[in-house]
């Protein structure tokens, strides 16, 4: 089996165990009603959910839309309300001038419109390439690798790559996954990362992707 039929049986069992896999914002609780899944609420969730929970983000995210609705709205509003609103995802300070900031520029600069290509949304305040790539792949259905703490860990215990930064398993996965399975791998290993290959303690004996798994199969070699 070569990497590509590897990945992709990989992705297909994942998909069979996590259903809709992962979403930025979803909670346990599942979407919020509170908010549109649109390139504009997905970018600012997924600031939000710079180290942190899902359960944190979704908190914070429905607590700041609830107060203010719209990019115009939180263009205008106190950064320090902001920061009070977002308070359980973490890092309020930083995040609430990120995402203020954010929208003053999609404002000037954009239209009111969030880009699409990498390179430009990667201008943005507190959006590298992994932000970037969420808001392409959720949002606006562009196929894009996004790679989290999770897809790092598990691309390489698994053996899918051997790489040091998550911007090379990056490009690594962009070069063995089919195209049209890039956004699924971000959907099915960060639900897997979250609920069996844990980090610093997998649960490989009830995993359902182990016989296809390097780290699998060296903690039982049979
Ligand atoms: S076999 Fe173990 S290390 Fe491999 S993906 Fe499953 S839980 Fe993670």
């Amino acid at each position: 089996m070569n990497g590509t039929e590897r990945i992709s049986a990989i992705l297909d069992a994942l998909s069979r165990e996590h259903g809709e896999g992962a979403y930025p914002g979803r909670s346990s609780e599942g979407l919020s009603p509170r908010w549109e899944p649109d390139p504009f609420h997905v970018l600012v969730a997924t600031i939000l959910s710079q180290r942190t929970r899902d359960d944190n983000t979704r908190k914070a995210s429905d607590r700041l839309f609830e107060r203010y609705g719209t990019m115009d709205e939180i263009a205008s509003a106190d950064i320090g309300d902001v920061a009070e609103l977002i308070r359980p995802a973490g890092f309020p300070a930083q995040k609430a001038k990120a995402i203020v900031e954010c929208c003053r520029i999609l404002i000037r600069d954009y239209g009111r419109a969030v880009p699409s290509d990498t390179g430009e949304l990667t201008k943005l305040p507190m959006v590298g390439r992994k932000t970037a790539a969420c808001v392409r792949s959720y949002a606006m259905g562009i196929p894009s690798v996004c790679v989290d703490t999770h897809v790092h860990r598990m691309s390489n215990l698994m053996g899918l790559v051997d790489t040091k930064t998550p911007e090379a398993t990056e490009t690594e996965l962009m070069g063995i996954a089919p195209e049209e399975r890039w956004s699924d791998i971000n959907r099915y290993m960060v639900r897997h990362g979250q609920t069996v290959c844990l980090p610093g303690r997998p649960r490989c004996d009830r995993c359902t992707v182990r016989a296809l798994c390097d780290e699998g199969a060296r903690r039982d070699p049979r």
